[in-house]
């Protein structure tokens, strides 16, 4: 192997920063050089703290049931903290009211009869259909189907609309009539292939020998699995970028395109202000940028991949993020927050109380307040400016809340094309592009847009590709 072997990395989020890190790991001689196109590393991580408020533009937790970012941050010294075991529960907006989601139901998964008996949130019809799911028979053929399919099919339209509708949207921002069961939410389909329905697979779980302990109390989305670094998602990005040497990442560096060189890449990237973009050599390339990104960087050198790339859709997002003073709202909220059904047709998609859920994200006597919109049908609000944008949210959440405050300060993140969607058909669609992939050795694909859309997957992609990269560097002499 090339005794000192360079590697380019394109795209400055965690998937790239991650991706640095485990390749040096694996190759301590490598020079890296990671691209990133603006002036900020950490892309959808990103957080500020505002008047000792730790406000989170973009992600603000991530789940620990799969280990990739919890070790990562126990190995950079990154302090992780849990959600409040306090106010675990989360709420649904229900005919303009804000409603418990019943106690024990976890996004598609009813555990507790009493609260989903007792509930508003469903007529009695919609309650006892939910609970004739464990006798609809299972769909044994392999075809993928949509969130909205899959759901109806087994709990009932009420149960999808209320319930799994605004849970799932509230973690996808996706459309659930083309949401891919299989790609999002396999473990569901795996249950009803097993188990033969959602029910007889919650039984087993309580009673057989593989006995899963429950994620503590409450409802909605989990919240017990959730950590987030103590000091800001953000966090995990400066650890990341301090393993690097300081001349390996270059900031303001747009890459505009990548071609093959001899066994490796030749990359062009803007550099700074100059008008004619810098020409880099490496032996190997990551592209951890969006899948619509790494296709335009593609598109001269292999147009098949990147037309599949492209297929990928990303929908956008904004976050709009409020403090409030506790002492001016009628009674402090006592749940996480709460999300919006489509068929409420409001304008937010979920709206999250940040320091119940962290106590640490606000200041004593402060309340943070972060209102998601985004989803297709909300995408054409994204076009309006700040101020609007923070009116509307602010106007839904105070109507729904029953609060007559004025906001401390507000704050508007946005994210185009951020978020990837699975579509129906998306595992096929990426088992396509790691096929086409194989024609072009030494090249990496790193980011939400294939094996999962969370920061733990993303880690674990990046993992995936030092080590592939380290084995063909080490395979294939230069
Ligand atoms: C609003 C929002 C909320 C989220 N909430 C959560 C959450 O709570 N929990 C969770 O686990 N996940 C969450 N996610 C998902 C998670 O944050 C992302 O999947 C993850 O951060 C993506 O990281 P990435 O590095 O792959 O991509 P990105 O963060 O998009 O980073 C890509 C980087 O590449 C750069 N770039 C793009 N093109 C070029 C180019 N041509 N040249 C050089 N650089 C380029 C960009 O500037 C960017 O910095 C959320 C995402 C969003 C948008």
């Amino acid at each position: 192997m090339n005794q000192q072997p360079v590697v380019g990395i394109v795209g400055g989020g965690v998937s790239g920063l991650a991706t640095a890190y485990y390749l040096r790991q694996r190759l301590p001689t490598a020079r890296i050089h990671l691209w990133e196109a603006s002036s900020r590393l950490g892309g959808a991580l990103y957080t500020q703290w505002i008047d000792g408020y730790c406000v989170e533009g973009g992600a603000d937790m991530f789940i620990t049931n799969v280990p990739w970012a919890v070790e990562l941050c126990r190995r950079l010294d990154v302090e992780l903290v849990g959600t409040n075991p306090e106010h675990r529960g989360a709420f649904v907006v229900h005919r303009g009211r804000v409603v418990p989601i019943p106690e024990g139901f976890a996004v598609m998964m009813p555990t507790r009869l009493w609260p989903l008996l007792t509930t508003p949130l469903l007529s009695w019809r919609g309650k006892l259909r939910l609970l004739a799911e464990p006798l609809v028979p299972p769909r044994w053929d392999r075809r993928d189907e949509s969130l909205a399919d899959f759901a109806v099919r087994r709990m009932g339209r009420e149960a999808f609309e209320h319930l799994v509708q605004p849970l799932v949207a509230g973690i996808y921002a996706a459309d659930a009539r083309r949401l891919s069961m299989q790609a999002a939410l396999g473990r569901f389909v795996q249950m009803e292939r097993r188990y033969g329905s959602l029910g007889a697979a919650w039984w087993h779980s309580r009673t057989g020998p593989s006995r899963s302990r429950a994620n503590g109390s409450g409802s909605g989305a989990r919240y017990g699995l959730f950590v987030a670094p103590r000091q800001g998602m953000e966090q995990l990005v400066h650890r990341l970028a301090e393993q690097l040497p300081q001349d390996a990442i270059h900031r303001q560096s747009p890459v505009a395109e990548v071609k093959r060189c001899g066994t490796g890449w030749r990359v062009l990237y803007q550099n700074g202000n100059q008008a004619t973009p810098t020409a880099a050599e490496v032996d190997a390339l990551v592209l951890a940028v969006p899948a619509h990104r790494a296709a335009g960087l593609l598109r001269y050198h292999d147009a098949e991949l990147a037309g599949l790339l492209e297929r990928i859709p990303y929908g956008s997002a904004a976050v709009v993020c409020f403090a409030v003073r506790l002492e001016q709202l009628p009674e402090p909220p006592r749940g996480f927050g709460f999300v919006v059904p489509e068929v409420e047709q409001r304008q937010v998609l979920a709206v999250s109380f940040s320091s119940v859920k962290f106590p640490h994200r606000a200041p004593p006597g402060g309340l943070l307040v972060r209102v998601f919109i985004g989803g297709d049908r909300l995408q054409p609000l994204l076009e309006l400016s700040d101020e609007r944008l923070q009116q509307i949210a602010w106007d839904e959440v105070s109507q729904l809340c029953g609060w007559s405050a004025k906001p401390l300060w507000h704050r508007v993140f946005r994210w185009p094309r951020a978020m990837a969607q699975y579509h129906v058909g998306h595992l096929e669609l990426v088992r396509q592009i790691r096929h086409r992939l194989h024609a072009q050795p030494r090249l990496a694909l790193v980011g939400n847009a294939y094996d999962g859309v969370g920061v733990p997957f993303c880690i674990r992609g990046a993992q995936q590709a030092a080590a592939q990269l380290a084995q063909e560097l080490a395979a294939a002499p230069k």
